[in-house]
């Protein structure tokens, strides 16, 4: 009997044994960092002259791993391997390819605080934001395995006399994934997994920032002993191979989370049917945000203040649900503001690897976007918090606050995408929705209120695909807060919702006549 799905804890390190276990895990990443890894076409491992090296943000000296990219040759080659494995892989049994998944999750498991640490080297993350990575990761693979079993089942249709009929969800074929570096694993896991138990088989493109733990999760599928050619490890630069694995005609879906412009390209490309394509193609694309923690006057002054920061410099930013703006109402902004003020001003910054709260942003690119914001800022708004580098052998930002901004201001609408926090001062509750939903986005919200009628009126009208009430408005949990958010935010897929396999599927009715 399968156990029903709870989502995985969260690891406790302030127990000393758990401490002691990740500072265990990251010496043994550490003494294993700039190794070489290849492309996994049909399970050959393929070493390529070109190569990237994939650097610890928080010590940039550091090498995390070399990685081999793929060009369209080879991208070709894999097209066709998986090609050749959906013609065998559609037909296994789904309790089969659900187990895998089980077999996966059991095994990350065993070696949680190892995949951890190769997040805090590889991107950055301090070890609690690494843990719950890891967590979600094992959750989804947990998750989307009963899920194909449920759709496995007979499906309920209307009886009718004399008849036999029966809707199954078979796979699509052939699927490109396309994850970001900001959840390396949980996301790329989440987005390839989804695909493959659903019967499809793939090519994983990871984020050029973030191979090396995704090499680390092929080499897992590989001991678990996943059929090759099921999932393809194809890296390579997206601006090279993208346009060519989406517009491919053998392409039958894309799976992309990442930012707003390449989420619209690729919906541009796949729209257009190549010569010889015999399907629409699918896109499921989860986008960036521009979230907000709203503050209503009767609000919990407290944890709506920790609420705040916690949502706009967790991972420093750099969540698609960051909330990066604040809207508060006119009655307790001052004491409100005070107290985001010192939180923010309260938070180390260091390395990863030493568990500061606050670490590097991913690179240079990153570095160099988010500087030009906070000048910006300054132009637009006061300067309260931070509002520069900060000192470390790596892409280290202060957590920067900014108010007196107005609700059209560039830091209150465009995604930043690093620990900057645009603060706004409502005149009224309504006032304070309004400017809440004046984005393009809508992925995350969150509200701090004790007025119920002010709650119930948040609930129909902050337009966003995730929004929580007095709490911070990061930290979906699979199952529980299925994710994915409204207008150009995304397709709204709800990844680690009962909905999200059906993207990967499609319907099929037999009728006999008896
Ligand atoms: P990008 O859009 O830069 O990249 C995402 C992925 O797309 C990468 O693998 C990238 O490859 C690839 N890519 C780039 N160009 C192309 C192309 N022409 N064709 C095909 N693929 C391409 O986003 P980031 O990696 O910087 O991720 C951050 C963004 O992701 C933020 O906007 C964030 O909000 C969003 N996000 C959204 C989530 C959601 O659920 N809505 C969750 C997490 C993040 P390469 O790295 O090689 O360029």
């Amino acid at each position: 009997m399968m156990m029903e799905f709870r989502n995985e804890p969260f690891t406790n390190f302030n127990d000393p044994a758990n401490k002691q276990a990740m500072q265990d895990a990251l010496a043994k990443v550490k003494a294993e960092l700039g190794k070489e890894y290849p492309l996994v076409i049909g399970g050959e491992k393929i070493f390529t002259e070109k190569k990237v090296k994939s650097i610890n943000p928080g010590n940039i000296d550091e090498v995390v791993g070399i990685q081999s990219q793929a060009d369209q040759e080879l991208a070709e080659k894999a097209i066709q391997t998986a090609l050749e494995t959906f013609k065998t892989w559609q037909y296994t049994d789904p309790q089969a390819r659900a187990g895998y998944l089980f077999k996966a999750a059991a095994e990350m498991r065993r070696r949680k605080f190892e995949f951890a640490a190769w997040m805090v080297y590889e991107v950055g993350k301090n070890w609690g934001e690494a843990d719950a990575d890891v967590a979600e990761a094992i959750d989804f693979m947990e998750f989307y395995g009963r899920e194909m079993l449920r759709l496995s089942e007979p499906q309920p249709l209307v009886p009718l006399a004399g008849e036999d009929n029966r809707l199954t969800y078979i796979p699509l074929g052939v699927g490109v994934i396309i994850p970001p570096w900001n959840f390396p694993l949980a996301i790329m896991v989440g987005m390839t997994t989804a695909a493959v138990v659903s019967g499809n088989t793939v090519l994983l493109k990871p984020a050029s920032t973030s191979p090396i733990i995704a090499a680390k999760f092929i080499e897992l599928m590989e001991q678990i002993g996943l059929p090759t050619g099921v999932i393809n490890f194809l890296p390579g630069p997206g601006s090279q191979i993208g346009d060519f694995l989406v517009e491919h005609a053998n392409t039958r879906f894309i799976s992309f989370t990442g930012s707003r412009d390449t989420g619209l390209h690729i919906n541009e490309r796949a729209a257009k049917a190549a010569q010889k394509q015999i399907w629409v193609k699918r896109l499921v694309a989860e986008m960036g945000g521009k979230d907000a923690v709203v503050v209503d006057s009767t609000a919990d002054l407290e944890e709506a203040a920790t609420g705040i920061v916690v949502s706009a410099f967790g991972f420093q930013g750099q969540k698609c649900s960051a909330g990066s703006r604040a809207i508060i109402h006119k009655d307790v902004y001052d004491v409100i503001l005070q107290k985001v003020i010192e939180k923010t001003k309260a938070l180390q910054i260091g390395l990863p690897e030493e568990n500061y709260a606050v670490g590097p942003v991913v690179d240079q690119a990153a570095f160099d976007k988010i500087m030009n914001y906070i000048e910006i800022g300054k132009q637009e708004g006061t300067l309260v918090a931070g509002g520069g580098a900060a000192e470390g052998n790596g892409y280290y930002i202060q957590p920067t606050v900014f108010t007196d901004v107005k609700p059209d201001a560039v830091i209150m609408q465009e995604e930043i995408f690093g620990p900057v926090l645009a603060v706004y001062k409502a005149e009224d509750f309504a006032e304070a929705i309004e400017v809440f939903n004046n984005t393009e986005y809508g992925l995350t919200g969150a509200l701090y209120s004790n007025n119920r009628e002010h709650i119930e009126y948040a609930r129909t009208r902050m337009h966003c695909g995730n929004l929580y009430f007095n709490r911070k408005c990061t930290g979906a949990l699979v199952g529980v807060h299925p994710f994915g958010g409204f207008n150009m935010s995304g397709t709204d897929s709800k990844a680690g919702g009962r909905d999200y396999l059906l993207l990967f599927t499609q319907a099929k009715l037999v009728s006999e006549k008896l």
